[in-house]
């Protein structure tokens, strides 16, 4: 990111990235004139976080490990998790959470997210 100051060209105002985690575009907050450089998959301006509930898992070393990695907890404490689900292992971005969803389900673990997620 760069801190040069842009300015819009249609009003005048001082323009702002159209992400603050990603360099795609800027946008004018007085005018909302903009353009972005790329086309950026939604999912990737999603600001929104995700909670990820684990529903059901088989208590297994495979899938231990897998919530483990999800809820970035030891193996014990993972098997205690897939013993009280449904229970949250994971709260983020809707990229992350897509990531580890795909993985997830991938192994036969049963998730819900909240809110309702689109991707
Ligand atoms: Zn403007």
């Amino acid at each position: 990111m760069s801190d040069d100051i842009v300015i819009c060209e249609k009003c005048g105002a001082e323009m702002k990235p159209l992400s603050d985690f990603y360099p795609i575009g800027m946008t004018c907050p007085n005018c909302g004139w903009g353009w972005a450089t790329t086309y950026i998959d939604p999912i990737n301006l999603d600001e929104n976080d995700y909670r990820m509930i684990l529903v059901s898992s088989e208590n297994s070393l495979s899938n231990i490990k897998l919530v483990s990695e999800t809820a970035n907890c030891n193996y014990v404490e993972a098997k205690k998790l897939i013993e009280k689900a449904p229970v949250e292992i994971f709260c983020g971005k809707a990229v992350e959470v897509k990531t580890i969803k795909e993985k997830l389900e991938a192994a036969n673990i049963e998730i819900r997210i909240e809110p309702e997620f689109p991707y």
